[in-house]
């Protein structure tokens, strides 16, 4: 018989500690410090097991969109459930759910994309495009033409060949990474890198490293660039206006197809349902996870350009690719319920016109804090740099130590927010209200007069 006796929280954690492997994690360090038992969600709102309240500014994982406890959504899963809880797409089958979803992502793709391919996490999604475009070129009689390029501390997820696209040098450190075939040019972090150019020129001088970097592999050598349209991970790293006009300007010139992946800004963070209409952009892969359900199942895929379809339609024959769960029916369904909220509820929209604006004055206002050298956002995607010194943009000697601090306080006063090294991050629900923001807000100010006076 199932198991389903609640066990009290401390045992949860021993059971937890004594048996599970957590992601991106020093266990040794997690089995020291302990585990949080987190029991319940409720609008922006999560509650571990002492019933302690936090404020979400990082919506799960830059996830959960909607917020939590959407009936609409957990009703929509359990209807399917009861219809048809899985039937895979392999046998010349699909469901409703399923094609319903493929439809309604193209809907708000803009004319050029018209087809999805569904896979299970963001880091599947990238691996997918990746192949799908040395299919697409070798099916053009240029198989040559396969060397990805990428950016330093990207972010694509932890399968090889995700881990391999991403930047992250400790992740390259683990398993003889990246795999060949890829390469990376610099980010686009003008306050970390800029040194004395102003944001606009530093910004086409990071795109124009793209160039030199196809012209030194040759062109007829290079499938794809990829890149997240705002860093995520890597510090909420949102480039100079200059730089992804002079990317796109690259891609076409030497024939070089663009993968965005809009794993976190995709489906209305940043007031645009992709990050690529946000940037005017043209993409011919777009790599979708997170907000596709607002987390509440796994559910991701890749979108794909016409221009890339047609071949991989018409001329390729078979793709070799696919996953068990490729397009679950009840994922699908999850996502539709997910896609409606943010329809009806006009989400999108209110970043974009509301909620939005009112978080980027009052994140921008930190930026007259003693530690903060920038506070930059777009939409509801925020960071702050910490600094030692503002006028010099110095930084503190080990980088992350001083932003795990600010975050740790953060948590322990009911707010969660990230760090990336010395850079907090915030990407709340799109339902957020303004108060809560203003929460946020002045929790992380207090927290870092806190930390500043003790520093001094
Ligand atoms: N790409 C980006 C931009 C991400 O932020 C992430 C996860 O945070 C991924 C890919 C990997 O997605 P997943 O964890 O679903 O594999």
């Amino acid at each position: 018989m199932l198991d389903i006796t609640p066990m009290p929280a401390t045992d949860v954690a021993a059971a937890d500690l004594a048996h599970h492997l957590h992601p991106f994690a020093d266990m040794k360090e997690l089995v020291d410090g302990g585990v949080r038992v987190m029991t319940r969600g409720e609008g922006c709102y999560v509650y571990d097991s002492d019933g302690k309240r936090y404020l979400d500014a990082f919506a799960g994982l830059w996830c959960v969109n909607v917020g939590y406890g959407r009936r609409e959504i957990a009703d929509a899963v359990f209807a399917q459930m009861n219809a048809l809880p899985y039937y895979n797409t392999y046998f010349a089958t699909t469901t409703t759910a399923t094609a319903r979803l493929a439809e309604k992502i193209c809907s708000y793709a803009g004319p050029a994309i018209n087809r999805v391919f569904f896979t299970n996490s963001g880091s599947e999604a990238n691996d997918t495009w990746l192949r799908m475009a040395r299919v697409y070129w070798a099916t053009l009689g240029k198989s040559e033409k396969s060397v990805v390029i990428a950016r330093q501390n990207a972010y694509h997820g932890s399968t090889v060949a995700g881990a391999s696209l991403g930047g992250m040098k400790h992740m390259h450190e683990q398993g003889n990474l990246p795999i060949p075939g890829i390469v990376h040019i610099g980010q686009p972090y003008w306050y970390g890198e800029g040194g004395d150019l102003a944001p606009a020129e530093f910004g086409l001088a990071r795109a124009r490293e793209l160039e030199d970097k196809i012209l030194e592999l040759g062109p007829e050598r290079v499938a794809a660039f990829v890149a997240e349209p705002i860093q995520g991970v890597g510090g909420v790293i949102v480039p100079p206006e200059t730089y992804w006009p002079e990317i796109q300007r690259i891609c076409r010139k030497y024939d070089i197809l663009l993968a965005v992946d809009e794993v976190i800004t995709g489906f209305g963070r940043l007031g645009s349902w992709f990050g690529y209409q946000h940037y005017g952009l043209e993409p011919d892969f777009c790599a979708i996870a997170k907000g596709l359900s607002s987390g509440y199942l796994p559910i991701a895929g890749v979108m794909v350009s016409d221009r890339v379809a047609d071949v991989l339609v018409n001329q390729a024959g078979p793709f070799h690719h696919g996953f068990t769960y490729s397009g679950h029916p009840v994922a699908a369904a999850a996502a539709l319920a997910n896609l409606r909220i943010l329809e009806e509820e006009r989400l999108v929209e209110r970043v974009r016109d509301d909620i939005g604006p009112y978080f980027a004055q009052a994140w921008r206002g930190l930026s007259d804090h003693v530690m903060v050298g920038e506070a930059v956002s777009v939409g509801l995607l925020g960071a702050v740099q910490l600094v030692l010194d503002k006028a010099t943009r110095r930084r503190f000697s080990r980088p992350g130590d001083i932003g795990m601090v600010i975050r740790n306080f953060c948590i322990m006063r009911g707010v969660i927010v990230r760090a990336s090294a010395d850079r907090i991050l915030v990407s709340p629900p799109f339902t957020i209200s303004r108060s809560e923001v203003d929460d946020i807000v002045s929790t992380l100010r207090d927290v870092m007069d806190f930390v500043s006076a003790e520093l001094s």
